[in-house]
């Protein structure tokens, strides 16, 4: 069941119906906003202490599995204003616009920073780069595992761009614990062992959207992580499979609006792994724009013909300088900064 709260509930008497759950071992979440609680069991057994907490006003609902209530800690109805997410002092979410870029997999000590420097310089707030690579076939780069997290980790330390990257295993978390933003792959998206992880940590998650999954599969992944304790998940569409083959994947921008509806939860966009192709990752972009994305992570690298995975849907440095001209010229049209 949820409980809304009366506005006029003491604390001291939210705080006692609390105790009596957890005496009682009832699981229960409290909304962002404390203004209601998520709980799991009868309430018959905890109708004492309801009794008393009801008289300050609010309601009562049964939330049935299938209901618009399935979504509490993600959802725009329990928490009407948007998350907004400080990474390194770079805000995300709200009014505020961010760009994560660098390769698709950290190679080496010298790519990895050459790349950190240029996209700081182009105006990046993070910087990517797998380390731990999911790959569909596994024969292709599995990634360089945890030297590559030391090169990411040297990255950060020399120009100040906090960093994310893919974690795949829920043994891992301990590598990661320097890491900025942790990175959900497509692949992943419903790995529930792994999201609970994750959870538990106080770091940003970027959990990107399953390769055919639907936006509720996909908030609900989102709930996996929060009801964890997290509360700062970001969300990111990266394309899903349709019957088209030109593009890699089908970007779906239908969902940025109808996320905005239903979570306070930052939206951003990969079309780099949603489109393949170089030349498409522009124009997308500044759609993604236009239909009210909260930043965009890029593929970028110093020679893309080189990159040891994803160089066809890689930007180089002056391609990605360009394309962030035209989003800073855009991003007034939609009341964001950079
Ligand atoms: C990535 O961003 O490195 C990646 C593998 O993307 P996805 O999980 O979206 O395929
Ligand atoms: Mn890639």
């Amino acid at each position: 069941m949820i409980l809304i709260l009366g506005k006029t509930t003491p604390k001291q008497v939210l705080d006692k119906f609390l105790d009596a759950l957890k005496q009682q071992k009832i699981r229960y979440y409290l909304s962002l906003d404390n203004s209601a609680i998520k709980i799991l069991g009868e309430s018959s057994e905890v109708q004492n202490p309801l009794s008393k907490l009801l008289s300050y006003g609010g309601e009562v609902k049964t939330d049935s599995e299938g209901g618009e209530d399935k979504f509490f800690l993600s959802s725009r109805r329990y928490h009407s204003e948007d998350t907004v997410i400080n990474v390194g002092g770079k805000k995300y979410g709200g009014n505020n616009f961010r760009v994560i870029a660098g390769p698709c997999s950290v190679e080496s000590q010298s790519q990895i920073l050459e790349i950190a420097h240029a996209v700081k310089k182009i105006g990046a707030s993070a910087l990517r780069g797998g380390a731990f690579k999911p790959r569909t076939s596994p024969y292709s780069f599995q990634g360089l595992e945890e030297e590559g997290l030391k090169y990411l980790l040297t990255a950060k330390n020399e120009t100040g761009l906090p960093i994310c990257t893919e974690i795949t295993s829920p043994q891992k978390i301990d590598l990661f614990k320097d890491v900025d933003i942790l990175q959900i792959g497509a692949r992943n998206m419903q790995n529930y062992e792994l999201l609970k992880e994750v959870g538990k940590t106080n770091k940003p998650v970027l959990l990107k959207r399953g390769l055919s999954a639907t936006i509720d599969e996909w908030l609900l992944s989102a709930e996996y992580i929060m009801s964890e304790g997290s509360k700062e998940v970001i969300l990111c569409e990266r394309g899903i499979r349709t019957f088209e083959s030109d593009t890699r994947n089908t970007l779906d921008l239908s969902v940025i609006p109808l996320l905005k509806e239903k979570t306070h939860l930052p939206v951003i966009v990969d079309p780099s792994h949603a489109l393949g192709i170089s030349r498409l990752i522009p124009p997308m972009s500044l759609a993604s724009v236009g239909a009210g994305a909260d930043g965009l992570i890029i593929e970028v690298h110093s020679r893309p013909k080189a990159a040891v995975s994803d160089g066809a849907q890689s930007l180089d440095f002056r391609q990605f300088d360009d394309l962030m001209s035209k989003v800073g010229t855009m991003l007034p049209l939609v009341g964001k900064t950079m």
